[in-house]
């Protein structure tokens, strides 16, 4: 529990909620969630905003309530159009889970979103901060939301020094926003707060001039650098994996396979290859996979881009090529031979993605083009 008297007196606590409040009834941004509080739309928005900015998820969110409007909608979809409306937002189990979660809402709760804690944690993919936020702005409950904006705001404003990425840190972040959290008004309390710590007390050069509640912020009245806080414990360098891939060209046709749905990037579809082995050259490594995974023969290598990516605890480079089938049956479940224009209604991940770009900018030439 937090002591009242060791972070903020009543006065100071009142004057802070009023602060923060008539700030964001002034100047809150116009986003399509926020005009509505069903359920269903606020679940979609949170899901879309964890990992993403505002600016990358709005359009994604308007095509998916376009052709997604309901719970029941999403149920019924296939999850590869899911993933295909997707693509391009990455950490791609949200859109399993939500699949997932549409299920087990419109079989275990009759098509209605949970409204109790307990209940709807037990759903794929919602953690504690979706919780707080569908139960606060869709139902009203007074939950406290906890994202990386506002313990930004949290730190700068209480001074907090400590690393913030520590069980621990969490754990007192969460009381502190329940602390400030306004009883009753949790829906704007914690849209405020989030909107502050988006807008105003960015990671950089946060608006400090302007900001609404700077005559309580500790860092402003301690004169702290508030760009030097949230602390975090030194990262380790992400290991680095070589990978493989190529586009095979057989009448007409390119292979494709699709990931297992569990794990990294689920569901999606990529370029057949696979990881360098110590030593081996990428041209190597690729003919090897193609051949031990995928059963296939393949010729006429071209190598076409070498594409980093970086993921959340590693990176990639991906060595792409291009190439021609010799012989040999796809000796793989998921793998099958698309037209080029069919490539079109597969989900790909980004790495993917720019291989294909890289193909069709580099398929100037006959020799190049595959239709
Ligand atoms: S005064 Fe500056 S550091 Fe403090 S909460 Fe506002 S923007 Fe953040």
């Amino acid at each position: 529990m937090v002591h009242k008297k060791t972070v903020m007196n009543d006065a100071d606590l009142t004057a802070f909620r009023v602060a923060l409040m008539e700030w964001y009834q002034t100047h809150k941004r116009d986003l399509p969630w926020r005009n509505t509080c069903d359920p269903y739309a606020v679940w979609i928005s949170e899901m879309m905003l964890q990992q993403t900015r505002v600016a990358q998820a709005q359009p994604y969110f308007e095509r998916f309530m376009t052709r997604f409007p309901t719970v029941r909608v999403l149920a019924d979809a296939d999850i590869d159009e899911v993933l295909k409306l997707w693509e391009g937002l990455g950490y791609y189990a949200r859109a399993r889970n939500l699949h997932r979660a549409a299920r087990r809402i419109l079989d275990e709760h009759g098509g209605r979103i949970p409204d109790e804690r307990d209940v709807i944690a037990q759903l794929p993919g919602i953690g504690p901060y979706s919780a707080a936020a569908i139960l606060s702005i869709a139902y009203g409950k007074d939950e406290a939301v906890v994202d990386g904006n506002v313990i930004r705001v949290l730190v700068r404003l209480f001074l907090m020094t400590e690393p913030s990425d520590t069980p621990a840190f969490r754990r007192r972040a969460g009381e502190m926003a329940a602390f400030l959290l306004w009883p009753g008004r949790a829906a704007d309390f914690n849209q405020a707060m989030m909107e502050l710590g988006a807008t105003i007390c960015t990671p950089r050069s946060p608006r400090c001039a302007v900001c609404p509640v700077r005559h309580l912020c500790g860092t402003v009245a301690r004169m702290r650098n508030p760009e030097t806080l949230p602390c975090r414990r030194p990262r380790r360098a992400r290991p680095h994996h070589a990978m493989t891939a190529g586009i095979i060209l057989h009448n007409d046709r390119v292979l494709i396979v699709q990931r297992p749905m569990d794990g990294l990037l689920g569901g999606l579809w990529e370029f057949p290859g696979g990881r360098l082995q110590d030593g081996e050259l990428p041209e190597e490594g690729f003919v090897r996979e193609i051949r031990s995974t995928f059963g296939l023969e393949v010729g006429g290598l071209r190598y076409l881009a070498a594409i980093r990516h970086a993921f959340t605890h590693f990176e990639i480079t991906l060595h792409g090529f291009l190439c021609e089938w010799i012989s040999g049956e796809r000796a793989y479940p998921s793998a099958v031979w698309v037209t080029e224009t069919e490539l079109a209604g597969f989900a790909f991940s980004s790495a993917h993605n720019r291989l294909m770009t890289a193909w069709r900018e580099n398929a100037t030439s006959a020799q190049l083009r595959l239709l």
